[in-house]
């Protein structure tokens, strides 16, 4: 199996319009990762499964030359996680193909909270119902906590995925097992999160970010203490405990933000300052490949 990341951004994406950082002025010069993050989205080629749909997808896939989605999960109902999911109505074919025929529908798997919130915020359940009923492009799957999908791949094994409520819990993260590995992804919002045993020492682990609160390579203030979001985000050194408690073999950092101005040198720079403390954390960048 092979995780692609498909975005690395997050509700705000590199170069977002207007802004002056360097981050932006770099990706709007350089036009290509590392510099450019387009919104949050993993592949996982093989089992062809996708996690989140922001409205870069459809960029996304044919960067990444996905013709098919097998399964869907979303995390969360947030607009930088779902505003693509119309991504499914690609799966009519060619019209001129002859006899014509329609893609098998995406299996779309809401973990049970993601289910209740698709009904009450942005339409989500709806335009569900219509790719679903009216087009017949996808097929909808309520989750109960626990519960997990085997989603079999071309290799003739499977992966299996169990959504799990992080401590913010609308939230879901995603445990991940194939060929004896264990990968574990939260896409976004690890506030207050604490790593429960049984997700302890995965081979990858797959998170985001969180705020910037202070600059991993220079340790200057970004973020004011006071600042409101600090209530209701994680800030990227409780990210670091985190990723001590959880204890991955390697681990991976994505969802991040344009507005904190993370350029590709610095982050660089602050990977190899990990790695003289022997810790093994990266910063991800779309496009980025993991061989499990
Ligand atoms: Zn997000």
């Amino acid at each position: 199996m092979i995780i692609e990341f498909l975005g690395t951004g997050g509700a705000t994406t590199t170069p977002r319009p207007g802004s002056k950082t360097e981050a932006s002025r770099l990706a709007r010069e350089k036009q290509t990762p590392p510099w450019v993050r387009m919104g949050p989205g993993l592949f996982l080629h093989g089992p062809d499964v996708l996690i989140d749909t922001s409205e870069d997808i459809i960029h996304q896939m044919n960067r990444a030359g996905i013709d098919y989605i097998n399964a869907c999960f979303y995390s969360h109902w947030h607009p930088d996680h779902t505003a693509g999911l119309r991504v499914f109505e690609g799966n009519i074919r060619d019209y001129s193909s002859k006899p014509y025929t329609m893609a098998p529908p995406t299996d779309v798997y809401l973990p049970q909270q993601v289910a209740v919130d698709s009904r009450n915020w942005l339409a989500i359940w709806d335009q569900l119902m219509y790719l679903q009923d009216g087009v017949q492009v996808v097929n909808v799957h309520e989750m109960q906590d626990g519960d997990s999908v085997d989603v079999p791949d071309r290799a003739d094994s499977s992966v299996k995925i169990t959504p799990f409520r992080l401590h913010l819990d609308y939230v879901y993260g995603f445990m991940i097992e194939t060929n004896g590995k264990r990968i574990v992804h939260a896409a976004d919002e690890l506030f207050g999160w604490e790593p429960p045993e049984g997700l302890k020492g995965p081979d990858i682990a797959i998170l985001p970010a969180g705020l910037f609160e202070f600059h991993p390579l220079t340790n200057e203030r970004i973020l004011m203490p006071n600042h409101p979001l600090l209530k209701e985000e994680a800030s990227f050194k409780q990210t670091l405990e985190m990723i001590e408690k959880l204890g991955a073999a390697e681990t991976w950092i994505t969802h991040i933000e344009e507005a904190f101005d993370m350029t590709p040198e610095a982050l660089a720079k602050a990977e190899e300052r990990f790695a003289a403390e022997g810790k093994n954390i990266r910063f991800a960048y779309d496009g980025l490949q993991l061989t499990v």
